[in-house]
């Protein structure tokens, strides 16, 4: 990311900007020391233009070639009514690859002149195939973003589909579409809109799939609103890695959004941190402590969680809450409203209520669209080498928060050794030894590092708990009980291996530490 006000002088003094990814190769000691033996090999795939996947080969068509071929083989118009509009579009293709073309066939400051080709760089992005998951709120900007960018053959992964909702800011869709796939519907619509892409929809979990589907890509771009799938895609691609074949190197492209923030973040699987060496970035929200609502509300929400968590209790004024029946959303609202009166608290509202109370995050359609952006530049960058992408050779995560003003923040994340899925050292886990099997089961859900629902626990060979198959759950259930130290017999340093079905690939290995 560069500065606003350094934009001129990213022509005129190339030479104090980051190191150019396609000059590593001339200048090897101005690069920071390789994270591991695999980086060589994989500046080699990064830097290498010609470099075309293996899959799906197309004669290059020269940018003019391209552009004609684009408006012949465009799909008819559907009737006369709309004639118009795509004599519009078609008449506006060579126009809509100009200034793309003049990004991937020009030399630039952070291309080798020595070995750049521009029509070989137009030629690869024709021929890469480029997952997307999620076809949501970010979705939608990715598909639209990458297709207009010049990615001819993009796959999309969803197993929603269309509320009504989502149509604010879901823009691929129409009310007529509401009930349908994402994917297909998403796809479709892009596919109309721009010439000679092609959109495959894909409408299942990604967990349908395995590492062969995923082997076929050469970018994997995630807009998902799920934790559990990036960790599952994550630890996917970090799997598939196989250090004497390039092309199982899959660069994964994470983009993320909650309200008016948002993150743009890049992984090279086994080279830089991956997500789930990040996990910390994404720690459960603190649950508000009972007495603030109880006795010092500060915010709107606290007195609105008073309402929903104490008031309710007390009075009972229906027989069961439902979040969705609107008397209900209108007592709490009218409950939270006297009490934010009481403390001089401004801002409680029926909507506001309504999302503190079903626990909605608000989605914000311009937070999606600056980070599908910054999600598809990575892309762009890592596909053309235009400039050196995010994560090579040192900062890989964007942070963008619109909350107060406009606010970016790109820093490193750095890889760790304990990480389960890309590292190879045990991580440390404090614990009390007084602590029952099930306490330390619990907290697996509670810990930031770890965040899992349904852990089974293994240590020094032998099974401690297991949530399935049932019957191995209750020969083991005696166990949760038991206390670690003098039940169990776990002692400071021991190593426990903790699986869960959400992460069938991955066994989070924790040393024991005991807390004085
Ligand atoms: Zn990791």
């Amino acid at each position: 990311m560069y500065p606003a006000g350094d934009r001129d002088d990213r022509w005129t003094e190339p030479q104090q900007l980051v190191q150019p990814l396609c000059n590593l190769t001339l200048e090897p000691a101005a690069v920071i020391t390789p994270p591991c033996h695999h980086t060589q090999q994989f500046e080699a795939i990064l830097c290498d233009p010609s470099h075309t996947p293996p899959s799906s080969p197309r004669p290059y068509k020269t940018a003019p070639e391209r552009n004609s071929s684009a408006s012949i083989e465009g799909t008819a118009p559907p009737n006369n009514t709309r004639m118009a509009s795509a004599e519009v579009y078609r008449a506006s293709e060579p126009a809509r690859w100009k200034y793309l073309d003049r990004i991937r066939t020009r030399a630039g400051p952070h291309t080798n002149a020595d070995i750049f080709d521009g029509s070989a760089v137009a030629d690869a992005m024709e021929n890469m195939k480029i997952l997307v998951i999620g076809a949501g709120g970010l979705g939608c900007e990715l598909l639209k973003n990458l297709a207009l960018s010049g990615f001819k053959d993009i796959h999309v992964i969803d197993m929603d589909t269309i509320d009504i909702s989502n149509l604010n800011r879901q823009f691929l869709f129409r009310q007529a579409d509401v009930g349908k796939f994402k994917a297909e519907v998403a796809a479709a619509f892009v596919e109309r809109r721009v010439r000679g892409v092609k959109i495959t929809p894909h409408n299942c979990k990604i967990q349908d799939f395995d590492e062969d589907f995923y082997m076929q890509f050469q970018l994997v771009v995630c807009g998902l609103d799920s934790i559990e799938a990036r960790r599952w895609i994550n630890a996917t691609l970090v799997n598939m890695v196989d250090e004497d074949v390039e092309d199982s190197y899959k660069p994964l492209i994470d983009g993320g959004t909650e309200g008016f923030k948002g993150q743009a973040r890049v992984i090279f699987p086994t080279i830089t941190s991956c997500i789930e060496c990040q996990l910390d970035m994404h720690a459960p929200r603190a649950a508000v402590p009972l007495c603030t609502l109880a006795s010092i509300p500060r915010q709107p929400e606290h007195c609105i969680e008073w309402a929903h968590v104490i008031a309710w209790d007390k009075e009972k004024p229906f027989p069961a809450l439902d979040k969705d029946e609107p008397a209900h959303i209108t007592w709490l609202y009218q409950k939270a409203l006297l009490r934010a009166r009481e403390f001089n608290i401004p801002g409680v509202t029926y909507s506001l209520t309504q999302g503190v109370v079903k626990n909605i995050i608000p989605a914000i359609a311009a937070t999606n669209s600056v980070i599908a952006a910054a999600c598809c530049n990575e892309a762009l960058k890592i596909a053309s080498n235009c400039a050196p992408s995010l994560g090579y050779p040192d900062n890989n995560y964007m942070m963008y928060s619109g909350n107060d003003s406009i606010y970016t923040y790109t820093f490193k994340h750095e890889k760790k050794d304990d990480c389960p899925v890309c590292g190879n050292l045990a991580r440390e886990l404090v614990v009390d030894p007084k602590w029952t099997l099930r306490e330390l089961v619990d907290s697996f859900a509670a810990r930031p590092e770890a965040q899992l629902k349904k852990p089974s626990v293994r240590a020094e060979g032998k099974t401690l708990y297991m949530q399935s198959p049932a019957s191995l759950e209750e020969q083991t259930r005696g166990n949760l009980d038991k206390t670690l130290d003098e039940g169990l017999g776990l002692a400071i340093g021991d190593e426990i291996g903790v699986t869960d079905p959400a992460f069938a690939t991955v066994s989070f290995k924790f040393r024991l530490k005991f807390e004085k």
